[in-house]
């Protein structure tokens, strides 16, 4: 873990897997800093069908060799039943994208298959909390116990667009951490809510002062430009002095 306080999740990686020396590299990289979570996209739910998709099983070989390289754990996301089973090989933590937070099938189905595996349950981008503890009533009454991490990414709002890609829900963090009856962890996701590199600091210490028990951040590598959700990726320089930042925060809860 990346500080005293091991209860911390933090997660860094890039939005996609999209070769083996881009992933090792980064994933090295994080290693150094001292993070224990790895994410990193195999299966990519993309608005248009005809960008890229993720590399599929390929990108879950190299993740299972950057897990094996460096003892990290592997964070990814799962989007379909029959995936399952074969994501599940690789993740120390299941992604329930936000797209699939309504999927109940796809819930059910991770729940039976795979009762004892964390997962990291994104909220829908117009999803209430009423709703949200919907998806967790449906992963547990279908037999899931293990850990549950609720991940809070950006919702619908005005904003569309103007400054930043979906409006971070600060209040959402700060009830659920404050709501005695939900006993689950809550990290932000800066990156999926800012859209742009430059807002990611900021919405990353706003999650964290509200409560979050974490972080999930894109990064890349300097000067690349990455296939999916570029814009917001921060280099692994800016990710050290948001980590360092959080860990201050933290210190003064
Ligand atoms: C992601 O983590 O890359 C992703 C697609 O996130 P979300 O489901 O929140 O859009
Ligand atoms: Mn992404």
């Amino acid at each position: 873990m990346v500080s005293e306080n091991d209860d911390l999740i933090l997660i860094a990686g890039p939005c996609a897997v999209e070769s083996k020396d881009q992933l090792l590299s980064l994933a090295s990289q994080i290693k150094y800093l001292g993070f224990d979570f790895l994410r990193g996209g195999a299966f990519k739910p993309r608005t248009d069908p005809k960008d890229f998709q993720g590399l599929g099983e390929k990108a879950l070989d190299f993740l299972l060799e950057a897990k094996q390289m460096f003892g990290l754990k592997v964070v990814t996301e799962v989007l379909g039943p029959q995936q399952i089973e074969l994501v599940s090989k690789v993740a120390d933590i299941l992604q329930i994208g936000t797209r699939n937070m309504f999927n109940y099938e796809l819930l059910k189905a991770i729940a039976r298959l795979q009762p004892d595996k964390t997962i990291l349950l994104k909220r829908g981008f117009s999803a209430t909390k009423k709703e949200l503890l919907g998806s967790i009533a449906y992963l547990k009454e279908h037999g899931h116990k293990g850990e549950i991490i609720v991940c809070e990414r950006g919702i619908r709002t005005f904003s569309n667009g103007e400054y930043d890609r979906f409006t971070l829900d600060v209040s959402f963090i700060a009830d659920l951490k404050a709501d005695k009856n939900f006993p689950y962890k809550v990290i932000v996701d800066p990156s999926h809510a800012a859209g742009r590199s430059d807002l990611v600091e900021p919405l990353t210490l706003a999650g964290i002062s509200a409560g979050a028990d974490g972080f999930i951040i894109e990064v890349k590598e300097q000067g690349s430009k990455p296939l999916v959700d570029g814009k917001q990726a921060v280099t692994v320089e800016d990710l050290k002095r948001i980590k360092n930042k959080v860990l201050e925060i933290v210190g003064l809860r």
